[in-house]
């Protein structure tokens, strides 16, 4: 068929058929040079710059000054906006028009009052289509609107993405005109490309690669550029070749077209709601083109951005999901991080989303959507079967520093026992592009060859928006059924699920955590955030509780539903999956702040006001005493500071009840008297009765001792509380990895400023204090206290801490031998091996954990507890709590500054299960809340559970029932129990339901004499709905 002579020569006729589409060579006479048309000048081009995001409405009103290509504008994080009039040119008649924008940052362009499409030269959007085929009835004299944010897609990093932003920069504009688009010349070039990408990526031994070759070869003899009627028939040979068809067992792709839009990363959560526009409207203009186009969109906190700040494009998207079109997946409020949010915030990011796409779309999602997560809970499986979802995809274990994740489609199995069928789409991308070099990558990575054969593929460029372009639809509208490259389809994650499913026999399953080999500094990095997160989820905590006992018992108290929802939400944003784990840059820190201080500020509001209301129920009313609110579920007997700051502060020992409230001077107990003692060679010894500690000179813990057994948990000659600084220079990713070699760069912190010294020493309480130097910037001050009744010391902590690419540790060696530690994660825990045995052990040598972790031998075991942080490691008998990091990039800043924290170490005999370790980290972060000038009889309290394993967690009033309650209980010991859950609120009927908060009618929850029985399986999350009488 081909024209003699057509030499042995691949090289050549691979690069001919290059050079033909070449966009830097031979554009005077090759195909590329002949996209576009004419061109014409714009009428006018005038430009208003402001450093705020203003609404259209506003901008519009502004003094516009005249501008041309060439200027710049700016500097970083500034608006430009331009008014555009221009008038196409009659003789045009029957071409397709262009707007072309060529410049730097990302931009929307306005018609008629409404943003129509984003321009965005980084991801390949330079066009706006006036016309397809200018016909004469058109308006040809039109005005629109360029809005230029000043940042690229990726933000504005001076030197490198990932650096802290340059806030000088300028943002040029290198194109505006108008234009003839060839669209004959475009289709001809895609074809061209795709032959040329298949010649290149085919394995030398398919012959089909040399078909390629010889068909874009005699489409280049064919093809004269200048004369469009020769390109019908090279674009005939190239149809011919593409419809070639596949046998039935070709691996099948489900193309669906995404953006991942981080919430925040780079650039600040305003700018996010922008970067939502511009690439949704992109979105929907492909729909209008594209009938069989659909979109996958996660977070329904960018949904509510949209629908809040241009609710004009919203009505067009909730048009589209009509449709199908427009596919919203995920069910979360945000893609939060997969680590770091308690349990109860887990349930919120479903209740939250999924409610929301509910109310919004009429349908819940039946996907969990986190592609770019640094790691998964092993809890997450329950979680997302409570909220409706069996099914998940994530990419990011591609990620892995170490060790290869085996599977790409798998059941995952969480540490209950609960299962969601996995897919990680084996091109290890949640932004591909249509091109053949990701059909192929799919296919050969893909680890579940002949067991699944179907995959996602996720096209649209991504993380800062941007999303799919007609190019990529046109590429894989060629290879939808093409011999020797996967099957393509334009699908919908349903689908691609429902396929797995009906054929998942073969397919393996993984249990317990998703652990992300990489990014583990993020357990650690911006400590603030870290902190203000786990006390504002302790607050919300106390907040639901103590206005759901004010509803129960207080008339007229109204249940502040609107408004704890607001705080929610806020808390959820900000477990995005780059805030939370401290990899943002500076502005984005301090907006989180800001919303954690709103939090703190409604919160404690709220607290008081149910606090207020409880004033006025049967068993308490106004008077001039202080009670005490315990809002943990078991009794508990703590000291309690009164009055006044630190040693000043007057103290009592406290017995309060199950989630309730007790006088203060009706709860004293006595039990043995704390004592400290200065000892002749400058150790000081602290004791209560339960252990006795002692410190030497310098603040460490050389000995501990369970009184109770006479147990040592310091191994002979080592140091507890040891301090430890390592070098901590990551490959690339700052804020985000610690490396494995840090380790070998340990320095303890030995340079004492201040000896250990008695600072109070009652019966109730012993404080001892002493100062550290770490360098000559960064200093610790801690005070280590000892309670009556206390089994734990307790080590409150402050840093001054202004380091660069360095990590503070602390360190406790404990004379206990264990092959595994056990951590504390969301309602419930795991264990990982103190040993490195293989990769897979040593790839999790700094891991997570929440608020405690343990190991324990046979009857004895030591817990380190913690009140804000989440990096720990355990090697052998070391236990390692990381405390600060100092990287520079996004935040130059990050960490410098003051931090004050508490963490606690308790010998236990027994099981940590026996010995409480979990109520008694609990206890350290929910602490006591006193409620003044009121008189009561005798303590009352709301909730008990009978058994020990069990914990109720959370007491909320049920979604929109004005009434109703649901309390949520987990198992936590890993055992399987029986428990009476006993109330004193006047509980007329219940019901089982899930997350949310769905009742399961034909489970009813038996309510005898206020009590309800519940039957619990390791680790099991058990919701109730209440309805009160
Ligand atoms: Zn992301």
């Amino acid at each position: 068929m081909y024209h003699p002579p057509v030499l042995k020569n691949k090289r050549t006729l691979l690069e001919r058929a290059e050079k033909f589409i070449s966009d830097i060579y031979f554009t005077d006479c090759n195909l590329r040079g002949r996209l576009y048309g004419d061109t014409h000048q714009l009428t006018s081009l005038s430009v208003f710059q402001t450093a705020k995001r203003v609404q259209y409405s506003e901008a519009i009103q502004q003094n516009f000054q005249p501008c041309k290509v060439g200027d710049a504008f700016g500097p970083t994080w500034w608006t430009c906006w331009f008014r555009i009039v221009l008038k196409i040119p009659e003789d045009w008649r029957e071409k397709e028009v262009h707007l072309r924008w060529e410049s730097d940052g990302e931009a929307m362009v306005w018609r008629d009052d409404q943003p129509v499409q984003g321009l965005t030269k980084e991801g390949e959007k330079t066009s706006y289509i006036l016309s397809e085929c200018l016909k004469q009835d058109e308006p040809h004299s039109i005005t629109l609107y360029v809005e230029l944010a000043c940042n690229g897609l990726f933000g504005a990093g001076q030197g490198s993405a990932i650096a802290p932003p340059d806030l000088n920069r300028k943002f040029t504009l290198q194109k505006a005109e108008l234009v003839v688009f060839n669209r004959d010349v475009q289709e001809l070039l895609t074809d061209f490309e795709m032959l040329v990408d298949i010649v290149k990526l085919l394995d030398e031994g398919d012959q089909r690669g040399y078909q390629a070759l010889f068909t874009a070869n005699e489409m280049v003899n064919l093809c004269e550029p200048t004369d469009p009627s020769t390109f019908s028939s090279a674009q005939s040979l190239a149809q011919k070749f593409f419809s070639q068809r596949n046998g039935q067992s070709q691996h099948i792709m489900h193309a669906m077209g995404h953006c991942h839009i981080d919430s925040a990363w780079l650039w600040p959560y305003e700018e996010t709601i922008r970067k939502c526009a511009r690439s949704w409207v992109s979105v929907l203009r492909l729909m209008e083109k594209n009938p069989e186009f659909k979109f996958t969109c996660s977070q329904a906190q960018q949904f509510q951005w949209v629908k809040d700040w241009y609710p004009a494009l919203y009505s067009q998207i909730q048009y589209f999901v009509q449709k199908g079109q427009f596919i919203p997946v995920g069910g979360t409020w945000v893609e939060m991080d997969g680590n770091l949010p308690s349990g109860e915030s887990m349930v919120r990011q479903f209740l939250e989303g999924q409610n929301f796409f509910k109310t919004e779309f009429g349908q819940y999602c039946k996907e969990f959507w986190l592609p770019d997560t640094f790691g998964y809970s092993a809890q997450l499986p329950q979680i997302m079967q409570g909220a409706g979802i069996s099914r998940f995809l994530t990419q990011k274990l591609s990620w892995n520093l170490v060790n290869t994740f085996p599977h790409n489609t798998f059941f995952w199995e969480g540490i209950d026992g609960s299962q969601v069928l996995t897919h990680f789409p084996p091109g290890n991308s949640y932004e591909m592009k249509g091109k053949v070099e990701d059909l192929i990558k799919t296919v050969k990575n893909n680890k579940d060859k002949g067991r699944a054969n179907h995959s996602a593929m996720l096209f649209g460029f991504g993380d800062g928006g941007g999303g799919p372009t007609q190019l990529m639809l046109d590429r894989l509208q060629r290879v939808r059924d093409s011999d020797g490259l996967p099957r393509v389809n334009m699908s919908s994650p349903d689908r691609l699920f429902s396929e797995l499913q009906a054929d998942s026999g073969l397919l393996c399953t993984w249990s317990g955590e998703l652990f992300l080999e990489l990014h583990n500094g993020t357990y650690t990095t911006q400590a603030k955030i870290k902190l203000e997160n786990r006390r504002c989820e302790a607050l919300l905590h106390d907040v639901e509780v103590a206005s759901c006992l004010a509803l129960s018992q207080s008339v007229g108290f109204s249940y502040p539903n609107k408004e704890l929802q607001e705080l929610w939400r806020l808390l959820l944003l900000n477990q995005f999956h780059d805030v939370i784990p401290g990899t943002c840059i500076e502005m984005v820190v301090e907006d989180a702040l800001g919303y954690y201080k709103e939090i703190q500020r409604t919160g404690s509001r709220l607290l008081l006001s149910a606090c207020n209301a409880l004033r006025s129920t049967p068993w308490m009313e106004a008077g001039s005493s202080t009670a005490v609110l315990n809002t943990l579920p078991w009794e508990r007997t703590e000291v309690i500071a009164l009055s006044g700051e630190g040693s000043q502060s007057r103290l009592a020992l406290i017995k309060a009840p199950c989630m309730g409230v007790t006088l203060l001077t009706d709860s004293a107990v006595s039990v043995s008297a704390v004592t400290v003692t200065v000892q002749a060679d400058g150790t000081v010894r602290m004791k209560n009765g339960l252990v006795q500690a002692v410190l030497d000179k310098t603040g460490r813990l050389i000995s501990l001792i369970l009184l109770q057994t006479n147990r040592e948990a310091i191994p002979d000659g080592c140091f507890g509380n040891q301090f430890v600084m390592f070098d901590d220079v990551p490959l690339y990713w700052d804020a985000w990895d610690v490396m494995d070699y840090h380790l070998q760069t340990r320095k303890p912190v030995t340079t004492v400023v201040r000896p250990v010294e008695v600072v109070s020493s009652g019966a109730l309480r012993a404080c001892v204090s002493f100062s550290l130097r770490i360098s000559e910037k960064s200093h610790i001050t801690q005070e280590v206290i000892l309670d009556a009744n206390s089994p734990y010391i307790k080590f409150s902590t402050h840093v001054d801490w202004a380091e660069a690419h360095k990590f503070l540790k602390v360190e406790f060696p404990v004379q206990v031998r264990s092959s595994n530690a056990t951590y504390e994660i969301q309602f419930g825990h795991l264990q990982r091996p103190t040993h490195r045995n293989t990769s897979w052990d040593w790839a999790r040598f700094e891991v997570w954990g929440h608020k405690w972790a343990d190991v324990s031998e046979h009857g004895f075991g030591v817990a380190l507890l913690n009140d804000c942080k989440y990096g720990y490691s355990v090697h052998q008998n070391v236990m390692t709590l990381s405390l600060l990091r100092a990287p520079k990039a996004p935040d130059a800043s990050a960490d410098v500054g003051h931090h004050e924290f508490t963490y606690a170490l308790m010998p236990h005999a027994g099981s940590f299960q026996d010995a409480s370790v979990i109520q008694h980290a609990y206890n350290l972060n929910f602490p006591l809340r006193l409620i003044p000038d009121v008189s009561m009889a005798r303590p009352w309290s709301g909730f008990t559970v009978s058994s020990p394993a069990v914990i109720l967690e959370t007491i909320k009033q049920a979604e929109g029932k004005k009434n109703a309650l649901v309390v949520r209980l987990y198992e936590s010991h890993g055992s399987s129990v029986l428990a009476v859950l006993s109330t004193s609120l006047p509980v007329k009927e219940a019901w089982h339901c899930d997350l949310l908060e769905r009742p399961n009618y034909s489970h009813p929850a038996e309510v005898h004499n206020s009590k309800i029985s519940l039957t619990f399986r390791p680790f099991q999350i058990i919701s109730l709905l209440l309805h009160l009488s």
